[in-house]
């Protein structure tokens, strides 16, 4: 994902990063163009996200990384950032992410796993017994809050959060 990054920063320039990248953006983030023209990458949401899972990426932008851990929305990040990139206008929408598990995961395999059902409070992540085999899993994408608890947990790294907007190949 960072080398798609670096040739969109290198094709776009920073301001071509906007809604429509395959990244996720801190909670709150303003949309589109917004973000990367009010982000300073001054570092503040890093160091105040008691999470861990904010970085600056290679064009100097807050990111989000799933793999260190999940969003509690605390709203810490928001409070220390000066410069207007992270506003709640909607408390109930602090981003808008689109789940999707992929046929790497272990269940959709037949074999037993069931960690990420453990970590998703929303219960947007379900299993359902099957005869003969090993619990189904169903994901009911209205319930999921983009929270990223499942991320970590998954051992066959099936689980995909991306920004709504992005489409794979239309940019
Ligand atoms: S809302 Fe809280 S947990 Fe989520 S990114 Fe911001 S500081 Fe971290
Ligand atoms: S943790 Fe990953 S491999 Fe296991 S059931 Fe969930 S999505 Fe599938
Ligand atoms: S990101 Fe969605 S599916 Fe994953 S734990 Fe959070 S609410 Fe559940």
């Amino acid at each position: 994902m960072k080398d798609v990054v670096s040739r969109r920063t290198l094709l776009f320039g920073r301001s071509g990063l906007t809604g429509r990248e395959d990244v996720i953006r801190p909670p709150w983030s303003v949309s589109g163009d917004a973000f990367a023209k009010k982000c300073t990458g001054c570092g503040e949401c890093v160091r105040a996200c008691p999470e861990g899972i904010l970085t600056i990426d290679k064009t100097n932008l807050a990111e989000v990384d799933f793999s260190k851990g999940e969003c509690t929305f605390c709203r810490d990040c928001v409070v220390v950032c000066a410069d207007g990139a992270l506003v709640v206008l909607d408390p109930q929408t602090p981003w808008s992410l689109h789940i999707s598990i992929e046929g790497k995961c272990l269940a959709m395999k037949g074999i037993e796993c069931r960690a990420c059902d453990d970590q998703c409070e929303p219960r947007a992540i379900f299993f359902r017994p099957t005869p003969g085999s090993v619990a189904s899993l169903h994901l009911d994408k209205d319930l999921c809050t983009g929270c990223g608890a499942c991320i970590a947990s998954c051992p066959a790294d099936a689980i995909t959060l991306m920004p709504a907007s992005y489409k794979e190949g239309a940019n």
